[in-house]
């Protein structure tokens, strides 16, 4: 029963998201109006969909039997036009909720990437994304939703002029749909041409061909409904019948991306169980892929009754994959829980994460340029993987691209970069930074680059966990250069390069013996470098230690209190050391200790250990060198 206060009409006012988003509506971001009717038409198919799915555990709510449908009327004299389900429809909390707020968090990521954006990027952007209801109000000055959901007895009118607020009252149910959701656009002068019925006709057919709910057009008052779509299942077709135009047109409808995916896969998997998938890699990144609690979306139906998106049906690496599976081996009343714990649905994961896998490994092998795409998309996410399903981690580590100091583009395989390994060379060398121009001009790499050693450069976040995690590629080991002795003496050199053992005169000797001393506190050790050519030293890891770059992100997520000490590494031919060490002045000796450590961690890209204490030994340094020059 209702209450006399809900009977009347009520103010609210919108969330602070929605006015936003309302804004850049009414401010036309989009250039293109007519996606609009595709925001309805997929609204309403959900509607539908959702009122199967509810209706088989109670099947009171669609007890009349009338089959899901979509009607679009227009009028062209009173200027609007009409959008109709007969799905679950909406009680009058969840209109406020859902025509109030913002659910879909890629919504909010996407706003916040639109409003900065550059303007050329900016058109691009919106076409990728579907921005749902509010997208009305680029040709309605109001928008009128009357709903009566399935199995209630009350209808309710929402209205708004999309300017802040909105009024949500009763209406009796003679003016409401039996069940579902009217959707009224009061166009603006601007919108007549969506009561044209070529206009509107074209629109469904290019943009809603696909939802599994039929579409019919009414061209104007009292004229008979025509079928524009069938609303058969896509996926259900022989592939040789489905054009790539029909396939890009599904996973716009699927996806609520508007780009054109890279690819797709659609297969039958028949035998232990049988299910059909039709699966799409996207052409751009979803606005919420790296949101930690983003699953994936693939959709979930049973004998084509939607059933639910939330049954990761791909491991979470693969969330960026959109689209199908259609399964008849599970029974259509499945609850949540039996989703989650189906041994059926375990097996059609694995098989449809395997279809993927391959489906990767074909274009890796055939379409080199659009692989090269996929893996600048998804390839951070995809590695994942690497560390996260063992079972797979071998086909994961075969599609990885990187870059290395052989590439600037990310393009290097782990059979790549085997194949050009040096004699004597045992592991696989790669360093962790944060960005790619640090990397190539760290001072670790110097001994590398002179004996022609690949090594990987690694930017990525997850690229910081898997290498320790994985023991080897095709027997060979992962070393990262920054960690335990370069032990390159066994790498035969290139041509011209002589090898540079960790020798060193007796004067360097013994300053690193000083230096030891006097930077105790702060590093493990000191040592002679097998590293560096130019630079004068390095820090690197201890043998065991945790690798620095992880140390640092887990000291920048409060995660770590302190950090082990790094080995102070000195090239023991650098001029500059030398020199250092031909000084006996105890007190310079101790400042070019502390000053050589400071440079070290400036090369790491962090800061002098003591900011004030590097200032003043700088300045004692130049002190002395001025003095000396006059
Ligand atoms: P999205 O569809 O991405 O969630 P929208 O802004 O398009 O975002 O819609 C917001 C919500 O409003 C939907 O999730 C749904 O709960 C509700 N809704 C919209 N249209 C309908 C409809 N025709 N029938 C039932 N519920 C609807």
């Amino acid at each position: 029963m209702t209450t006399v206060e809900e009977r009347q009409p009520e103010q609210h006012v919108f969330e602070a998201d929605v006015s936003r988003l309302l804004h850049m509506m009414v401010h036309s971001v989009y250039s293109d109006k007519d996606v609009f009717l595709r925001e309805l038409i997929s609204n309403a198919a959900d509607a539908c969909e959702k009122l199967r799915y509810e209706s088989i555990s109670q099947p009171q709510l669609s007890a009349d039997g009338t089959p899901s449908a979509i009607v679009v009327t227009l009028n062209e004299e009173a200027l609007t036009l009409v959008v109709e389900d007969n799905g679950i429809g909406m009680s009058r909390a969840e209109m406020i909720d859902a025509l109030g707020t913002i659910a879909r968090s890629g919504t909010k990521a996407f706003m916040d990437r639109l409003e900065n954006a550059k303007a050329g990027e900016k058109a691009e952007l919106i076409g990728q994304f579907g921005v749902g209801f509010y997208s009305s109000f680029m040709v309605a000055d109001r928008v009128e939703v009357i709903s009566r959901r399935a199995g209630e007895d009350n209808a309710w009118k929402w209205s708004s002029d999309g300017k802040g607020s909105f009024d949500v009252g009763a209406v009796d149910i003679s003016e409401a749909p039996t069940r579902g959701t009217r959707v009224i656009l009061h166009l603006t002068p601007e919108g007549r041409k969506y009561t044209s019925k070529w206009t509107v006709e074209k629109i469904i057919r290019d943009q809603s061909g696909h939802v599994p709910v039929p579409i019919r057009l009414i061209e104007k008052d009292g004229a008979e409904p025509f079928e524009v779509s069938d609303g058969a299942a896509l996926w259900a077709k022989p592939k040789s019948e489905i054009s790539k135009q029909e396939y890009d047109d599904f996973y716009r409808g699927v996806s609520n991306q508007y780009d054109e995916p890279l690819a797709n896969i659609h297969f039958r998997a028949e035998g232990r169980h049988e299910y059909t998938t039709l699966a799409f890699i996207p052409g751009s990144q979803p606005f919420d892929l790296f949101d930690p609690d983003r699953q994936g979306r693939m959709k979930l139906y049973v004998k084509r009754v939607f059933i639910t998106n939330e049954a990761e049906l791909l491991p979470r690496y693969l969330r960026f994959v959109r689209g199908i599976v259609d399964t008849a081996d599970l029974p259509l009343n499945i609850s949540r829980e039996m989703i989650q714990e189906s041994p059926i649905l375990s097996a059609i994961k694995k098989g449809v994460t395997g279809r993927i896998l391959t489906s990767l490994e074909k274009m890796a092998e055939g379409q080199a340029d659009t692989f090269s795409k996929f893996w600048e998309l998804f390839g951070a996410i995809l590695k994942e993987g690497i560390y996260e399903d063992f079972e797979k981690r071998s086909q994961l580590l075969k599609l990885a691209r990187f870059h290395s100091t052989m590439s600037d583009e990310a393009t290097r395989s782990l059979a790549d970069y085997v194949a050009a390994m040096k004699e004597g060379q045992s592991g696989i060398y790669y360093i962790n930074g944060s960005s790619l121009e640090q990397l190539k001009s760290s001072p670790q790499l110097e001994g590398y680059r002179a004996k022609g050693i690949e090594v990987l450069l690694l930017t990525d976040g997850v690229d910081n966990f898997w290498p320790t995690n994985v023991a080897d590629f095709e027997g060979k080991p992962f070393k990262s250069v920054t960690q335990g002795l370069a032990d390159l003496n066994d790498v035969a050199g290139e041509a011209g390069t002589s090898d540079r053992g960790p020798q060193a005169s007796p004067e360097v000797a013994a300053f690193i013996d000083f230096a030891r001393g006097s930077l105790a506190e702060a590093v493990a050790d000191v040592r002679v470098s097998g590293r560096l050519i130019e630079s004068a030293v390095c820090l690197v890891a201890t043998e065991h230690g945790p690798d620095r770059q992880l140390e640092k992100i887990l000291q920048g997520a409060g995660r770590l209190q302190t950090a082990s000490k790094p080995i102070l590494e000195i090239n023991a031919q650098s001029e500059l050391v030398k020199s250092i060490a031909s000084m006996d002045n105890q007190a310079f000796r101790e400042d070019a200790a502390w000053l050589l450590l400071d440079e070290a961690r400036i090369l790491d890209g962090d800061k002098p250990t003591n900011p004030r204490a590097f200032a003043e030994r700088q300045a004692r340094l130049f002190t002395l060198a001025i003095g000396q020059g006059k």
